[in-house]
């Protein structure tokens, strides 16, 4: 069988990304994305490195949040996935292979704009679970514009809840319940150092979680607590085509990587799995950059 241990060449591991033109309203659905994102459905095997951990994950219906969801329930944890009420469809295929492992999967729709749904998702994880020990923050919101002046102050101000507020939010609620040994891993992005003239919200929301990550890792390291980030580069994900990249740029998305192409999910659960896992146990604020090879900090 292949998984994630086979090796292969990493330049021609996963088929060559090349999307045709294509457009869906925001978040964007897995369900409808041409060709098919790989989550690791069919590879990812497990070694007991989770076992009985209890985890959060937003944006845990498609994408990146879903390729760490399979591969955490897979590694022994329960997990609760958080996501929009309009992506049930994906939260439930999710749900399914979670529950195919033998794990509790906990569907918690919401808009984590909101303070109170934040909290609300952190205490339904502690009383459903029992607990919670591992916190991926990995929700996010990405429109490219062209000009500055086409941000508008709604647009901006929906990036920054998502992508910054939220991880505030939610993190303070859960190490309120956090024991020692427990991890939080934040989503950030390239563009927290290489910022495209397209995403000037969306990149600065990357520099502030890599930056909060970083200090917050400090506060928290004393109580043994590991903060953490994954860097993805350009992955094949619903983001990209619900107005995430201009749609002109879809067919080349990735191709300027030095491996050449477009990354899968499938190729970043190993990274949220090494942070959650105590095999990491002196990693602390600590980027991890999974980008097919572009140079970084
Ligand atoms: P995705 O669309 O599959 O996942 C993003 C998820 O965010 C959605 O599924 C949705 O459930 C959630 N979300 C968005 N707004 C929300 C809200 N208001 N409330 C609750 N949930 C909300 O795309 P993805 O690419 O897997 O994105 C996951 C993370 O990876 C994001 O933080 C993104 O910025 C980051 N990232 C992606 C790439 C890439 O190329 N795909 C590169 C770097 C970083
Ligand atoms: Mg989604």
């Amino acid at each position: 069988m292949t998984d994630q241990y086979t090796f292969r060449n990493p330049v021609t591991a996963y088929p060559e990304v090349s999307p045709p033109k294509q457009h869906q309203p925001e978040p964007g659905l897995d369900a409808e994305l041409m060709p098919k994102a790989d989550h690791g459905e069919e590879t990812y095997h497990g070694t007991g490195r989770l076992e009985g951990r209890k985890a959060i994950v937003t944006g845990a219906d498609s994408g990146i949040g879903a390729a760490a969801a399979i591969a955490f329930a897979r590694e022994g944890a329960d997990v609760v996935l958080s996501y929009l009420p309009e992506e049930e469809e994906d939260a439930s295929r999710i749900a399914g292979i979670i529950e195919a492992a033998g794990r509790k999967a906990v569907k918690v729709p919401g808009d984590l704009k909101d303070s109170d749904t934040c909290r609300e998702l952190v205490d339904t994880a502690v009383a459903v679970l029992g607990g919670v020990d591992i916190l991926v923050n990995n929700a996010g919101k990405q429109v490219a514009q062209e000009e500055l002046g086409g941000i508008t102050d709604e647009q901006f101000d929906h990036t920054m809840k998502t992508n910054v507020y939220a991880m505030f939010w939610l993190t303070k609620e859960a190490v309120k319940h956090m024991p020692a040994g427990s991890t939080i891993i934040n989503t950030t992005s390239i563009q927290a150092y290489n910022p495209s003239p397209t995403l000037l919200d969306y990149a600065t929301t990357k520099a502030s979680i890599n930056n909060f990550t970083k200090g917050l890792a400090q506060q928290l390291a004393p109580k043994g607590i590991r903060v953490n980030a994954v860097a993805p580069g350009p992955i094949w994900t619903p983001l990209q085509v619900s107005s995430g990249q201009p749609k002109e740029k879809l067919p080349d998305f990735g191709k300027s990587t030095p491996l050449g192409r477009a990354g899968q999910p499938a190729e970043l659960a190993p990274a949220y799995v090494f942070l959650a896992s105590a095999e990491s146990s002196y990693v602390v604020g600590e980027t991890l950059n999974v980008n097919g090879g572009n140079p970084t900090p």
